[in-house]
């Protein structure tokens, strides 16, 4: 394979209205020009994607047919796995270790996951009163705009095409302006999988260009969106003239509970994983660490060592943990919350600078706070970046409590040895996902999306085909 630096429509590859550069941010090189769609090309791609969902050729394709062609892009991506990993990490900055062994080998087993579905897409039949038969159609919704962001790209954009695509609907990929290299690579897979023409249309672009374009178009039947929650509110607000049906996965400021019975090693290592895997640029990171009082010191003490011997690095490097982040823009927001931090009062352990790599790049040290105050902006905004901010708890109540105050609710993790302790705390957090004695675990027959300002909506799972089907309900006299 090779980089692909044109726009997808149409199963042609084609111009844009402009072109943007993206760039490796371990080093600060250009990889490529990429094209850009403006308005125009938003509109092609629309209508292409349009004509292949209606032709027959799509509509009435045999879904086990549709399932294999999904099947077999899994298989064109895992053999092209070693070049869209090296690729991922040189657009994103992420290590090499996460694009080879996690976020490829997930694209294409949840490509394979939803292949399964796609000959599975059963109705009902409902006892309704008097004399009729009433039963229930699963229809694909139509053209659906998927706006994906730059922290896990080709796996985000995986987990909306792949259901859209196994419910037989048409989509238009619309890949982060930082991060739209492996999404072309898609595209061209898709291509070679024997996709029709216009059922994946990849359309790289600025968000408030493109991505406004694509939700505003009155031709697409539905967004999914991942991304901010400021973003999110944009294009629910954007999605509303349609009105069109729309699915948020947005921001997280997610808790990492430790109790004093928890295996506190376990613990230790789970908080670490849990806020600095994917450089902290992941949604639900653990990014709010509770510990219970007695024993807050002696685990911090723990790892604040542990966090001060990862070292940053080198992302192409196979030993490297903590990659680049994405973007300077980024690394300076990140750098200001934890001036933040220090503002207010919390007290650095570990950390809290720009890390030297060879004097180049975007690069982060591993940060930790402790006595963090629960109103301290370290406690309440999303900081997308390697920085934790540490919180004592006084029993069970009080860590759901504190737990639960934020406006977002993406998901939790909690360590303990009391089964009881466990359940009830699962029960009472606000978030979409819980992790109990382990954190950052994913599959893609798990739903995966956010309560409160985190989104509507879910990914992964059998629960996320009811975003990209319609449920029509037919009746029929018997008499
Ligand atoms: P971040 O702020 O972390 O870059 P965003 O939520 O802005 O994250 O980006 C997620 C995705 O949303 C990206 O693909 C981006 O281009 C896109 N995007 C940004 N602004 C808009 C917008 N106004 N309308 C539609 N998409 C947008």
């Amino acid at each position: 394979m090779e980089l692909r630096t044109r726009l997808l429509i149409g199963g042609e590859w084609t111009d844009g209205s402009g072109r943007f550069a993206t760039v490796n941010p371990a080093t600060e090189e250009t990889i490529a020009e990429v094209e850009e769609a403006g308005e125009a090309e938003v509109d092609a791609a629309v209508r292409s994607a349009r004509e292949a969902f209606e032709n027959p050729k799509w509509r009435h394709m045999d879904p086990h047919r549709r399932s294999a062609l999904l099947w077999k892009l899994a298989d064109l991506v895992e053999q092209n796995a070693a070049f869209i990993a090296e690729t991922e990490t040189r657009d994103n900055g992420k290590p090499l270790f996460e694009s080879a062994k996690v976020d490829i080998p997930f694209v294409v087993a949840n490509l394979r996951y939803f292949a399964g579905w796609a000959d599975k897409l059963t109705g009902d039949v409902i006892p309704v009163s008097g004399d009729f038969l009433n039963y229930t159609l699963r229809e694909p919704i139509g053209v659906v705009g998927a706006i994906v962001p730059w922290n896990f790209p080709l796996n985000i954009a995986s987990w909306k095409l792949a259901p859209a695509l196994a419910c037989g609907n048409a989509v238009i990929l619309k890949p982060a302006e930082q991060t739209p290299l492996t999404a072309l690579l898609l595209g061209e897979l898709a291509l070679e999988a024997g996709f029709p023409p216009g059922i994946l249309n990849v359309i790289p672009g600025r968000g408030p260009v493109t991505g406004q374009a694509l939700v505003a178009h009155p031709g697409v039947d539905k967004i999914c969106f991942t991304g901010s929650t400021e973003t999110g509110r944009k294009v629910m607000q954007t999605a509303a003239a349609g009105p069109k049906k729309i699915s948020l996965e947005l921001g997280g400021k997610s808790p990492n509970v430790v109790f004093a019975d928890a295996d506190l090693d376990a613990a230790v290592k789970g908080a670490i994983t849990g806020i600095f895997y994917g450089k902290g640029e992941v949604c639900a990171a653990g990014s709010r660490l509770l510990v219970e009082r007695s024993v807050h010191e002696a685990f911090v003490e723990k790892l604040a060592e542990r966090a001060a011997s990862m070292t940053v690095g080198d992302p192409t490097d196979a030993k490297t943990r903590i990659g680049a982040l994405v973007s300077a823009e980024q690394r300076d927001k990140v750098l200001r919350y934890i001036d933040y931090g220090r503002e207010d009062g919390a007290r650095l352990v570990t950390g809290g600078g720009r890390a030297d790599v060879g004097g180049k790049g975007y690069f982060v040290e591993a940060t930790v706070f402790d006595e963090v105050d629960s109103g301290m902006r370290i406690a309440q905004e999303e900081i997308f970046g390697p920085v934790l901010a540490t919180l004592a708890f006084e029993d069970l109540d009080d860590a759901i409590d504190i737990a639960n105050r934020t406006i977002y609710g993406l998901a939790a993790g909690v360590w303990t040895r009391d089964i009881g302790k466990a359940h009830r705390f699962a029960r009472e957090v606000q978030a979409g996902t819980v992790w109990v004695n382990t954190y950052n675990r994913y599959d893609p027959a798990s739903p995966f999306g956010g309560f409160k300002q985190s989104g509507f909506g879910r990914d992964l799972g059998e629960v996320a085909l009811q975003e990209y089907t319609q449920t029509k309900s037919v009746w029929v006299a018997l008499d």
